[in-house]
Formats: C-alpha cells, sequence, structure tokens
C-alpha cells in the first residue's frame, strides 16, 4: 500500500512562479490546504540566479508606455507571440513590482529615489527593474517570507515528484518520493499547478542550475499533455569561458560592448541602431557568424569565444551595480573585467517552448495550470526578451493560484485511479531503481546534452537534426536503465537516472519540432531555410506523446494588431 497524502491545491516547484502562485492561493482562500513540493530546499531553486532585471512599464510620465513594451515583446518574439497573452503581461506587470516592494523587495534606487531601471536587450526603453544583479534571489527572498505569513501553505522539501495523476479528464493527484527517506507517495489533490521551471540543461554549455530538467515537462507529456514550441530554444550571447555561467545582459546595458578578434566591434554590421542590445537571438547569431567566419578567439580551454569589454564601465560603477558579474569573472575565469575583457560565447539560457496552456494558464486538463517557464502560453513567441521571464512568473504565478484556489473551492474530490499509482511505482522501480545494464547512465547523460549542443545550437540544418535524433535514438536503447546505489536516503544516483529517462523525451520533442519546422523565425535559425516563411509556418506546433513517435500538430498564432514585419535593430 502506497503512503497517501491529500492536499487541496498542489504547487510542483519553488521558484519565482511556485511562490508567486501559492501566496496568490493563500490569500484567495485561506480554507484550502496548499502544498509546494520541490525537489530542492527552496531558495535553491533555479530562479535564485535570475541576475539582470524584471520588465515593467513603471514611469509613463518620463517617456515609456504599454503600448511600447507590446510591441518590444511582439518584435523580440519574432511575431510568434500571441498578442493579447504579451499585452496581460505587460498591463499586470508594474502592480507586480509595486507589490514586491511592499512585500520587502530591495529593490536598486535611482538618484531621485525612485525604483531603478536599466537598459536590456529588444527595449525601446530602460525597463529592466533591477536589484543590483541579483534580481532573483532577492525576490524569491521576498516571496518565500511573505509565504511564511500563511498558514495554509506547507512546504514539502526535497520531494522528488515522478508523474502526474488524472482520471482522463480531472486532475487527481500526484505521485512523488520523498528524497530524505526515499519512501515513494501518492499526493492526492482536487487541482494542480505544474512550476517546474525550464530544462536547460538538456544542454552541456549552460547557464542553468544543474537541477533544471525537464521531468516536469515530460510528466505532462506522458500525462496527456502537449508540449509546445520546444524547437525555439534561447542562447544567451554571454556565457563565461569555460563554465558557462551567465554574464548579465544588464552588463550591456550599463554600456558593456562585444570584440572580435581584430578589435572590431562587430555589432554595428549586424545591428547598427540597437547594436549590442539587439535581441539575444540577433546577437548570439553574430556572434556565431564571427566565430564560424575566424574572427573569434580561441579560449584556452580550446572552444571558440569573443570578448566581452566593460573596462570603460571603471571600477566604481562594476562594483555598485555588477558586483555578482565581478565576482563571477573573478572566480571562474580569473579576470577583472575592470581590467580585462570577458571570454564569452552562446550559450544555453531559456526555453521559449513549455505546457501548452491558454491565457490564464489553464492546460488541457481539468484541474491543472502550468506557470513560469514550465508553461507555455506563449507569451515569448520564438524569442524571448530578457526581464520578460521573471515577469512572466510573477504575472502567472498570480493568475493561476487564483485560478486554482477557486476551482478548488467549487471541485470535488474525483474517484482516484488507483491502478495508476501502481503502473507508476512499476515504472520507476522495476524500470529504473531495480533495472540492469552495464552502461554508465553518467555518460550517456553527457554524450545527450553534447549532442544537443552540437546537433541544435544556434544555427541548425536538416542533416545535423536528423543525425542528432538518430544518435539520441540510438542513446536510449543502451542499457543505462539502472541505479547501482541501492541506498534509500538522498538517493543521487536514481534522481539522476529518472531525470535521464526525461531528458530523452523532452530533447526528442525539441529535435523533432525542429526538424518539422523548415524555415528560421527567432531562436531557431535553420541555415537551410534561413528565411522566416509566414505562409507556412506562422503557427505553435503541439507535440503529443505517443508510444511509437511524437505526433506533432499546428496550433494558430493570436495576432491583435501588429501584422508581422520584417525584424530589424
Ligand atoms: C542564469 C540565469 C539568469 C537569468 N536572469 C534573468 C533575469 O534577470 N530576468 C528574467 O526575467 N529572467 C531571467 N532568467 C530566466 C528566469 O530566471 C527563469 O525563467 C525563471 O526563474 C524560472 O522560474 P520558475 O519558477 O518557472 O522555475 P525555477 O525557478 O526553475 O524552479 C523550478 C522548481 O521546480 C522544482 N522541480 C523541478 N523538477 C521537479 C521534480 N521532478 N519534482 C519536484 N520539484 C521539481 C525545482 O525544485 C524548483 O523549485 C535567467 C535565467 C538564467 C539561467
Amino acid at each position: 500500500m502506497v503512503d497517501t497524502i491529500e492536499h487541496d491545491l498542489l504547487i510542483v516547484g519553488s521558484g519565482l512562479a511556485g511562490l508567486r502562485a501559492a501566496i496568490q492561493a493563500a490569500k484567495t482562500s485561506s480554507n484550502i490546504k496548499i502544498a509546494v513540493i520541490s525537489k530542492l530546499q527552496v531558495m535553491r531553486s533555479h530562479s535564485v540566479s535570475a541576475e539582470g532585471g524584471t520588465a515593467a512599464v513603471l514611469f509613463p510620465e518620463e517617456g515609456d508606455s504599454i503600448e511600447s513594451h507590446v510591441y518590444d515583446t511582439v518584435k523580440g518574439s519574432d511575431f510568434l507571440g500571441d498578442q493579447d497573452v504579451i499585452e496581460k503581461l505587460v498591463n499586470e506587470m508594474p502592480s507586480e513590482i509595486y507589490q514586491l516592494e511592499h512585500w520587502g523587495m530591495p529593490w536598486s534606487r535611482r538618484e531621485d529615489g525612485r525604483i531603478g531601471q536599466r537598459n536590456f536587450g529588444g527595449y525601446s526603453y530602460p525597463r529592466a527593474t533591477f536589484a543590483q544583479d541579483k534580481v532573483g534571489f532577492y525576490e524569491m527572498q521576498t516571496l518565500y517570507d511573505t509565504c511564511q505569513k500563511f498558514d495554509n501553505i506547507e512546504f514539502y522539501n526535497e520531494w522528488f515528484t515522478t508523474s502526474i495523476i488524472h482520471d482522463g479528464q480531472k486532475f487527481c493527484g500526484i505521485t512523488a518520493i520523498k528524497l530524505s527517506s526515499g519512501t515513494f507517495y501518492t499526493i492526492k489533490g482536487k487541482a494542480l499547478i505544474i512550476a517546474t521551471g525550464g530544462a536547460g540543461r538538456l544542454y552541456s554549455y549552460s547557464t542553468y542550475s544543474l537541477s533544471s530538467t525537464p521531468e516536469g515537462l515530460d510528466m505532462a507529456y506522458r500525462a496527456g499533455m502537449a508540449l509546445k514550441d520546444m524547437e525555439f530554444v534561447q542562447f544567451h550571447p554571454t556565457g563565461i569561458l569555460p563554465s558557462g555561467i551567465l554574464i548579465t545582459e544588464g552588463a550591456r546595458g550599463e554600456g558593456g560592448y562585444l570584440l572580435n578578434k581584430d578589435g572590431d566591434r562587430f555589432m554595428k554590421k549586424y545591428a547598427p541602431s540597437k547594436l549590442e542590445l539587439a535581441s539575444r537571438d540577433v546577437v548570439s547569431r553574430a556572434m556565431m557568424t564571427e566565430i564560424n567566419e575566424g574572427r573569434g578567439f580561441k579560449h584556452e580551454t580550446g572552444v571558440d569565444c569573443l570578448k566581452l569589454d566593460l573596462r570603460h564601465l571603471g571600477n566604481e560603477l562594476i562594483i555598485k551595480k555588477l558586483p555578482a558579474i565581478r565576482e563571477i569573472s573573478l572566480k571562474f575565469s580569473g579576470i577583472d573585467p575592470a581590467k580585462e575583457p570577458i571570454d564569452v560565447r552562446p550559450v544555453s539560457h531559456y526555453m521559449m517552448g513549455g505546457i501548452h496552456t491558454n491565457i490564464d494558464g489553464a492546460t488541457e486538463i481539468q484541474g491543472i495550470w502550468a506557470a513560469g517557464e514550465a508553461a507555455c502560453n506563449s507569451v515569448h513567441g520564438a524569442n524571448r526578451l530578457g526581464a520578460n521571464s521573471t515577469a512572466e512568473c510573477l504575472v502567472w504565478g498570480k493568475i493561476t493560484g487564483d485560478l486554482a484556489a477557486k476551482y478548488v473551492l467549487e471541485a470535488k474530490s474525483p474517484q482516484f485511479p488507483l491502478h495508476l499509482v501502481s503502473a507508476e511505482e512499476k515504472r520507476i522501480y522495476d524500470g529504473i531503481f531495480r533495472g540492469s545494464g552495464s552502461v554508465n547512465p553518467y555518460e550517456v547523460r553527457q554524450d545527450l546534452t553534447d549532442m544537443m549542443n552540437e546537433k541544435a545550437y544556434v544555427f541548425r540544418n536538416e542533416n545535423d537534426l536528423i543525425d542528432g535524433l538518430k544518435k539520441l535514438r540510438e542513446l536510449k536503447q543502451k542499457t543505462w536503465k539502472h541505479v547501482d546505489d541501492k541506498a534509500k536516503e538522498y538517493n543521487t544516483n536514481f534522481s539522476n537516472v529518472m531525470e535521464l529517462d526525461s531528458m530523452f523525451r523532452v530533447a526528442e520533442v525539441i529535435l523533432v519540432g525542429a526538424i518539422a519546422r523548415k524555415e528560421s523565425r527567432g531562436a531557431h535559425a535553420r541555415t537551410d531555410y534561413p528565411d522566416r516563411d509566414d505562409k507556412n509556418f506562422l503557427h505553435h506546433t503541439l507535440v503529443y506523446y505517443d508510444t511509437k513517435e511524437p505526433i506533432i500538430k499546428k496550433h494558430p498564432v493570436t495576432i491583435t494588431k501588429y501584422k508581422p514585419v520584417e525584424r530589424k535593430y
């Protein structure tokens, strides 16, 4: 008999989206029991590493406007963003900034005492609201602290969720392993918010936390929900070598620039007006073109790179506004950015795709919502603008928390399909924990993520993508599904192999989506189809799970005001 716990509302994920959802649900009703389930301790969630800012229109009287933020985001998305969803984000954001302020967020300040905002790529106005270069850490601390005010939020830290249970129509519960004891549980609930974040660790060169793996996406996919627009993976222009840790766009927002080996500020050729502050897809492609045409530097590890120069900003500004960048450069690269340029290269940084939701974050199954990076409500389309993601987490954390709490107040407990719990127990214990084989799963994981880095990076083409898919399927056939450490408590070997199991399915979705999209749009740049093709591809990609092959469908884009035009920066 599997141990069972019951709550009304389950929130899987304790990043910005999960915490914001928990607070809103608790505010909507003090009579519902809310559980926040996370495979990590709360403050280790990836969101703490957000650096540069959160986008919002705060000062219309000084020249910013809602319309401008909306249009910048639509243009940034390469016209694949749903425009009604973008309008919602932009309209809701200013009050989220002030809400956080009232909960204790230490926003950086201007000389006149008002909240500080800085420039970010793709924006026509400096609207990235910042707290030094540690915005995610301060936002998380503020939200976590606020959660403590509510008696009806209970945290299940270090619980690894493995599946979503529904009866074909309605949500019923999840299964999870309590990592400290190794016990397998059913957690019943009437509603679920999936807030499990992105999966950038599908790539070996990545800015993401090591924990950013795709179990949340995979659980939804296996449970019959579509994954949407997964072929759009954002490569941030400035990952520091050799680790890939992020050098925030805020560094370019403060005036830093990129140089090639001829000492040329090459962005003037690719984006004459915005230069280094063009959108990320544009800057990353420019960098890879410079490297591919022989104008890059060779890093001591043998990897090609370019230089990010901050020297002209001066030590004082760097210490005041970019202290984390200085620390990262010194500790992980041995470089003082006030004295030497930093070695950088485009790095996997964000997934525009995720679990298919509507404008309110509702998925295709009743009682299940998704919020934050795990969700794809299509706010970012083919390319996200920096600072719009923490914003998205706040806005849809609030919306889904409220809607799920209201739903719970009305919903009846469904008949629980116990056979699905037994099937899941069998899948992970017989199929993985007690599996056998001689192939090292850690090596397979490295091979899989190296393949993604090689075949589905900034520039893609049919041959590479098909090769990548073939390699993925060969790796999947190997006998890596076994756990050699038989400990019950904190069995990280077990967690790693479960993560790898999910990585295979979700990497396959990225590759099949990228093969099917025979055009270049936003972050998806095909050298064999270099142009955007609105006639055939102005649609979202939906991918559904099937035991044989993923099933691909199309979904319309919502265009309210702005007809697609050529994008120039
Ligand atoms: C280095 C870096 C800097 C960034 N800076 C910015 C920025 O300045 N501005 C901006 O707007 N965006 C930024 N982003 C993007 C932004 O940080 C993320 O998109 C956002 O924080 C995601 O938050 P989230 O709540 O969706 O998920 P996360 O914070 O990733 O949280 C995911 C949660 O899900 C839990 N989870 C996952 N799988 C399981 C499982 N199997 N069982 C149980 N729990 C699970 C995890 O424990 C975690 O609590 C940055 C991204 C990176 C990589």
